[in-house]
C-alpha cells in the first residue's frame, strides 16, 4: 500500500506539474512581463509611452538558439505603417508565428532589425514594448477566476464599468449575463467550461480593454461553430479599428479587407499584395491557395 500511496501522491505532483506548465505557457500567450529568452535593456518608464504602432522589420533573418543550424526566416522585411492591418498566411512549419513572437521579444534578433515607431525594439524595454502590445492567440487558455478577473488581466486597475463595455464591444456581454453569476463566474478548471468561440471572446474583451496600439491575431484552426464564428468575427473587427494589426490566418475568407497579405513558404516573403492583386495572378501562390480553399469547402 506504501507504492501504491507513494505513486498515488506522485500522480497528485504530476497535476501540479502540469497546472503549472499549462499556467506557464498561457501567460507566454498572453504576454507577460517576464522575459522569456532574453533580459529587458533599460529601465521600464513608470508610464510607458503610448506607441502609434508603425512596425518595420528590416532584413530579419532567424533560427531558434536550440537549432541554429535550421534558418527558420530569411530576409523578412517589410512594413505596417500605424493602424494598417496585415496578414501572414502559407503553410504549416512556414514561420508565421515566429515573425509574430519576435515582435514581442520572446527571442532575440540576430539578423536584421525590427522597430517600432522607429525604435529598433532591442533597445526597448520589454514593459514598455509589451504594454503596447496584444495578442489573441490561436487557442485561448484562461485562468481560474472569474470572468471579471480574466477580462481585466491587461489592465487590473479597470472599474466594472470598463469590463463591461469591454465585454460589449466584444460580443460577449450576453453569455456572460445568461450565466446566474454574471462576471463573478468562476472559469477554468474548477468553474464553468465555456466553449472555444466564447473563450475567444473573452480574450477580445481583454484585448480590447487593454487597447494597445499594436495587435498580433493568431487566428484559430479549429472550427468554431458559425454563430459563434460570426460573433468572434465580429468582435475581432472591433477589435482590429484604429490599430495596427498583424493576423496571422487560417482561413483566407477572413482576409479580404486587410491592407496587406504577406505569403510566408519556407521562411520567406514569397509574395505580398492587396487580396486583389494576389487573387489575380493565376500563377501565384496565393491564388492557388485560395483555390485550395476552396476546393475543400
Ligand atoms: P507557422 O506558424 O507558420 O506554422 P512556426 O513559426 O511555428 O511556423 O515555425 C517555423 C519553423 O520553426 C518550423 O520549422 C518549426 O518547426 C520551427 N520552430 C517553431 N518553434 C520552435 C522552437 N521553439 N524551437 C525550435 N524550432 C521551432
Ligand atoms: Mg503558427
Amino acid at each position: 500500500t506504501t507504492f501504491i500511496g507513494a505513486s498515488v501522491a506522485g500522480l497528485g505532483d504530476l497535476y501540479a506539474k502540469i497546472q503549472v506548465s499549462i499556467g506557464a505557457s498561457e501567460r507566454i500567450l498572453e504576454i507577460l512581463d517576464q522575459p522569456v529568452e532574453q533580459a529587458a535593456l533599460g529601465q521600464p518608464t513608470a508610464t510607458p509611452a503610448r506607441f502609434n504602432g508603425n512596425v518595420r522589420y528590416d532584413h530579419v533573418g532567424f533560427s531558434y538558439p536550440t537549432r541554429p543550424d535550421l534558418q527558420v526566416l530569411q530576409n523578412i522585411h517589410f512594413e505596417i505603417r500605424a493602424g494598417e492591418k496585415i496578414a501572414l498566411v502559407g503553410s504549416s512549419g512556414a514561420g508565421k508565428s515566429t515573425i509574430a513572437q519576435l515582435l514581442m521579444k520572446f527571442y532575440k534578433v540576430e539578423q536584421g532589425t525590427i522597430y517600432v515607431d522607429g525604435q529598433n525594439i532591442s533597445q526597448l524595454p520589454l514593459h514598455d514594448l509589451r504594454s503596447n502590445l496584444g495578442i489573441v492567440p490561436q487557442e485561448v487558455l484562461l485562468f481560474g477566476g472569474t470572468i471579471r478577473e480574466n477580462i481585466a488581466y491587461g489592465k487590473p486597475n479597470a472599474t466594472d464599468e470598463e469590463v463591461l463595455v469591454a465585454a460589449q464591444k466584444a460580443n460577449a456581454l450576453q453569455f456572460i449575463q445568461s450565466f446566474p453569476e454574471a462576471f463573478d463566474t468562476v472559469v477554468g478548471e474548477r468553474g464553468i467550461k465555456l466553449s472555444g468561440g466564447q473563450r475567444q471572446r473573452i480574450a477580445i474583451a481583454r484585448a480590447i480593454l487593454k487597447d494597445p496600439a499594436i495587435l498580433i491575431l493568431d487566428e484559430a484552426t479549429s472550427s468554431l461553430d458559425s454563430e459563434s464564428e460570426m460573433l468572434v468575427q465580429e468582435a475581432m473587427d472591433e477589435l482590429m479599428k484604429n490599430r495596427t494589426t498583424i493576423i496571422i490566418a487560417h482561413r483566407l475568407a477572413t482576409i479580404r479587407k486587410v491592407d496587406k497579405i504577406l505569403v510566408i513558404d519556407r521562411g520567406q516573403i514569397v509574395e505580398q499584395g492587396s487580396h486583389e492583386a494576389l487573387a489575380h495572378n493565376p500563377e501565384g501562390i496565393y491564388a492557388n491557395l485560395l483555390r485550395l480553399q476552396f476546393d475543400v469547402q
